[in-house]
């Protein structure tokens, strides 16, 4: 069924007939050489340190040589991208070699990414910048050292093939070198992998719901049952009568399919949200069908607390900002419903997505976040407010994300309340008598309640000036204003390529941007302490009922350094083991790698915890954003 690579050329590049995959060799790179390995990583496929050294591995991992056994491929996939449906995609950059059981069992696709052209290129090149692949290898590591799941990485090879990527990125040298990283996972499959069957009519390319290749009552449901089967054990019933036909029992099965997808989803997406992780480009084919996190792009963990970051600099109407990704991941699995609704009714899907989705979100949004705030005892309804108002005030002024949290621990627990019938008292922080319980004595600039906590956070948050720049809309100012005077002229905003919506957004910042200008130094101090000063205040209340309910000091502060990470790969890490890599120098790509295996743990600061830029200047992975890495976007070829 597969198609050969060499019958492939030009128009007839996408036609891939009655088959969801093509067989495809990688294609060798130039002189080879090996940047980075995960060792947890490759001990998933029982390779250790002694096989890492010998130069078949290297080999493999360049794309150089396949081992016996392997069989390697491409998937077909679609998928909506920005909204719309794309048509067929597939595996334009990677190359799948095979699968591995391991010794205990356990069962790993591998695949190559970069590793050159595949029927499913379409105009691109199969290959993957240097950059790029820094990039999809220490965040895929990070991610599973955070605890949120993910595609693993393997290895990370360099080359002296050169490809052509976005010219501005790096000024004068347009080249840069072609790169692989090996990827690993249960399954790569992905919503798009659905989508395929019955809304493109892959032997023309012509893509809409056009039920093309009458595939979704054959190969949908043979598909299913594979998935169901090998990665859903525990709702796997082997169906009764054929393919053809959706009996309830089968029907039943796709939904309780469907449910624990869309479940995974929600708890992966919850899982973002509690670590400031923005996925960049949220479309169905970057959606695994496992819950886990895939397609390391032009993602980005957030510095500064800001709702409407948005990592990726071809994402103008910020359609995948980070507040927006519980909803972008809800619209995908309302496509996985389309996709399935040959074997599965829609309606019934959707009617429990929209029941469900937002809840389990939620759930698993909330637990996390409780975690991080240490409130293990008790669960309020109130907890949901006290969070939102801790992000409102972050934003406001302008607060680190990753540290803020940190720092909580820092908020000393009050004492136990003496009687039941007074078990709260609201204190305002500054004239309540100092206590001496739970994370030591206070420092200059706080209380003994707040610890060190308004001390750090107070000497760390933006000024008006980098607020202003941050709410700056992406058009001129001048421009925008404009353009407000006609927010009216739906037609006319449409036909200059803005919506009212966009319009909207852009003109709160606008606002937000013009107030921030007319704010002083001082005043913005001074302002900012109060903000700070009322929400702890209300945390230290809701901490007293933690107390009164048996929460002790070491519980609560083993319970937040479990969560809260010290350390995440901030763009500006990256970016410095990038442009160290790119001068041939790898030592700061295995730094940054050790540094985030541990990202709760103070001991990683002794080991590895500074970084340092070719400028020689020593810079702190959990100290202050550098000035040069504050404006970060990166492009999708990154
Ligand atoms: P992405 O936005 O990275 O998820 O990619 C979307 C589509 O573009 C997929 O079909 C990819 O396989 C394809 N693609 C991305 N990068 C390349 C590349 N360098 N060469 C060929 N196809 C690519
Ligand atoms: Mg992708
Ligand atoms: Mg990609």
């Amino acid at each position: 069924k597969a198609l050969p690579i060499d019958e492939r050329q030009g128009s007839e590049i996408r036609q891939v007939a009655r088959a969801c995959y093509s067989r495809v060799s990688p294609t060798p790179l130039k002189n080879p050489r090996l940047v980075a390995v995960s060792q947890p990583a490759l001990q998933l496929l029982d390779l250790d340190e002694s096989q890492t050294a010998r130069p078949e591995f290297l080999e493999v991992m360049a794309g150089n040589t396949i081992l016996p056994g392997m069989d390697t491929a491409a998937h077909c996939y679609c998928g909506h991208q920005f909204g719309n449906f794309a048509g067929q995609l597939g595996d334009g950059a990677v190359i799948y070699l095979g699968e591995v059981v391991n010794a205990a069992g356990a069962r790993w696709e591998v695949q190559l990414k970069g590793a050159g052209l595949t029927p499913f290129s379409r105009t691109a090149d199969g290959r993957k910048v240097q950059r790029s692949s820094v990039r999809e290898f220490l965040g895929s590591e990070a991610m599973h050292n955070l605890g949120i799941p993910t595609t693993r990485a393997g290895s990370l090879v360099t080359s002296d093939t050169m490809i052509v990527r976005d010219p501005l990125y790096s000024g004068n040298a347009i080249e840069e070198r072609a790169s692989t990283v090996l990827r690993i996972a249960p399954t790569f499959f992905r919503f798009g992998s659905f989508e395929v069957f019955n809304q493109s009519d892959l032997k023309t390319g012509r893509s809409g719901p056009s039920a093309g290749r009458g595939l979704e009552h054959t190969m949908l449901p043979q598909m299913l049952d594979h998935i169901i089967c090998t990665f859903f054990p525990a709702i796997w019933r082997a169906p009764a009568g054929s393919l053809r036909e959706v009996t309830d029992s089968r029907q039943d099965m796709y939904m309780e399919f469907y449910e624990e997808v869309c479940k995974r989803t929600a708890q992966l997406v919850a899982g973002w949200q509690c670590v400031g992780f923005c996925h960049g480009v949220l479309n169905t084919d970057n959606m695994s069908i496992l819950g886990l996190t895939i397609d390391y792009g032009p993602y980005g963990f957030m510095d500064r607390y800001d709702p409407e970051f948005v990592p990726n600099q071809s994402d103008d109407t910020g359609r995948y900002r980070y507040e927006e990704q519980p909803a972008a991941c809800y619209w995908n699995c309302e496509k996985l419903a389309e996709a399935l609704k040959a074997v599965l009714s829609r309606g019934r899907a959707l009617s429990w997505l929209q029941s469900n989705f937002y809840l389990e979100f939620q759930r698993s949004y909330m637990r996390t976040m409780r975690h991080k705030l240490g409130l293990l005892q008790l669960e309020r309804d109130s907890d949901e407010q006290l969070v939102q108002d801790l992000l409102q005030t972050m934003h406001e002024t302008g607060a680190d994300f990753t540290n803020t949290f940190c720092w909580l621990v820092e908020v000393s627990l009050p004492k136990a309340s003496s009687g039941q019938s007074n078990p709260i008292a609201l204190e305002d922080g500054q004239s309540s008598a100092p206590e001496q319980n739970g994370a030591g004595p206070s420092s200059s600039g706080g209380t003994a309640e707040t610890g060190g906590f308004l001390e750090h956070i107070l000497g760390s948050l933006a000024s008006s000036d980098e607020l202003a720049e941050a709410a700056a809309p992406g058009m001129p100012t001048q421009q925008l204003r404009v353009l407000m005077q006609f927010s009216h002229n739906e037609s006319l905003l449409a036909a200059l390529g803005a919506s009212k919506e966009l319009l909207q957004r852009e003109s709160r910042r606008l606002q937000r941007f013009e107030e921030l200008q007319k704010v002083s130094a001082a005043e913005k101090a001074s302002k900012d302490e109060q903000r700070w000063r009322a929400w702890l205040s209300r945390y230290r209340e809701r901490l007293q009922l933690e107390v009164d309910a048996g929460a002790t000091a070491t519980a609560r502060v083993d319970a937040m350094n479990s969560v809260n990470p010290r350390y995440v790969l901030r763009n500006w890490i990256a970016q410095n083991a990038i442009t160290m890599a790119e001068k041939g120098d790898y030592s700061e790509v295995e730094r940054v790698l050790r540094l985030l295996e541990q990202p709760f743990s103070d001991d990683a600061a002794q080991e590895g915890g500074t970084a340092v830029q070719s400028s020689e200047r020593s810079l702190q992975y959990d100290g202050p954003v550098p000035q040069w890495a504050k404006r970060s976007c990166v492009s999708c070829s990154s």
